[in-house]
């Protein structure tokens, strides 16, 4: 164990109320900070007070977006334990996306025993309310004052953590999505399965296109032929196709979502058949055509899952399952949420209890 020095802020803030949380908008009292120079790897890990970091305006971050990031929660279970989901895995996807972007590696180790130290010294800002946590965001950015493009000789290792609410507080109400035909999220070769920043850079013109035109999310086909489905918004996505659920397989420009893994898992624990394979946004439309297209929905970590009501495509819209969550959307996300609060058995042993 290495040893992290801790500060503890002398003014701690006023927490917010819970129907004020949302999602992003607040930050707990302290953060967690670990450096890298060239030569030296990691060091001087330590929490201090949340505040602003000063930076020179060459770091390279600012030009060339050298950077990655991980998304997580926090959850209080009924019996007041702190719980984290699968965190192990968060720390091995950082430094997968960290080795396609040239920042070395993070000591997984150190991130994972940093962010329990922090949740516990911040744990009475974890919400208790139904369905609410802790949203847990590392990050890493390049630090090195220079305008020259190679990789950073420096880097800071990052942990922030923010209250949110209950992503469904008005219950589960499936969303509208336009197949986006213009515009590509990630292309075979590039980023795409890494979790850096630019990815979401290049896909806000589509989503702010989207959503002008009345639909909650971008549904991503493939950067090269423009036919095979990727992504929905910043999340996986599963199709039921005649009683198989069916999710795009990793082909190096889909994220490998976490949460999508666990899903998998759940349904083979289940016995409801499930593949991983290309699928095309042709055999979509054709389910939807002779009525053997029953579900779809999205999945991440902030909200688990997200059933999709209606696919637009060119001039047509195809309303998916009457527009309501299907069955087998509700039993994924009773049985995940049900792991990730204590609330049911948990045979996978995904619960890490802080
Ligand atoms: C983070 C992310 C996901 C979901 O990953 P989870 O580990 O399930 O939260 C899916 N797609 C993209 C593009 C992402 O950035």
């Amino acid at each position: 164990m290495t040893t992290i020095q801790i500060e503890q802020t002398t003014q701690p803030k006023q927490k917010p109320a819970v129907e004020q949380l949302g999602f992003g908008k607040h930050f707990t009292d302290h953060m967690c900070i670990v450096d890298y120079t060239e030569g030296q790897g990691w060091h001087d890990a330590r929490i201090i007070p949340y505040q602003p970091l000063t930076l020179d305006p060459s770091a390279m971050v600012f030009h060339y977006g050298q950077t990655v990031f991980e998304g997580m929660k926090a959850y209080k279970t009924a019996a007041g334990d702190i719980t984290l989901f699968r965190p192990e895995r968060n720390f091995a996807r950082l430094n997968a996306s960290n080795a396609r972007l040239c920042i070395p590696a993070m000591d997984e180790a150190l991130a994972l025993q940093a962010l329990k130290e922090l949740v516990k010294l911040d744990e009475s800002w974890i919400p208790t309310a139904e369905n609410t946590s802790l949203y847990i965001r590392p990050f890493i950015i390049a630090t090195e004052p220079y305008l020259g493009v190679s990789p950073s000789k420096n880097y800071q290792f990052i942990i922030i953590m923010s209250p949110v609410g209950s992503y469904y507080a008005e219950g589960i109400n499936p969303v509208k999505i336009l197949v986006e035909k213009q515009y590509v999220r990630a292309v075979a070769g590039g980023t795409g399965e890494a979790k850096t920043g630019g990815n979401y850079a290049s896909s806000l013109k589509a989503q702010e296109l989207a959503s002008q035109q009345g639909y909650a999310q971008t549904l991503w086909l493939d950067g090269r032929e423009n036919e095979y489905i990727e992504e929905v918004g910043s999340m996986n996505i599963f199709f039921k196709i005649n009683g198989t659920v069916i999710t795009p397989a990793l082909n190096g420009s889909i994220l490998p979502g976490i949460t999508r893994d666990s899903m998998i898992q759940v349904l083979q624990h289940k016995g409801i058949p499930v593949e991983e394979r290309r699928i095309s946004i042709t055999e979509i439309i054709e389910a939807h055509q002779n009525g053997t297209l029953e579900e779809s929905f999205g999945t991440g970590t902030a909200a688990v899952i997200s059933p999709i009501g209606e696919l637009k495509f060119g001039d047509h819209q195809y309303v998916i399952n009457n527009g309501q969550i299907g069955e087998v959307s509700q039993l994924l996300y009773d049985t995940l949420t049900g792991i990730q609060y204590g609330k049911i058995d948990d045979p996978f042993g995904w619960r890490v209890i802080v």
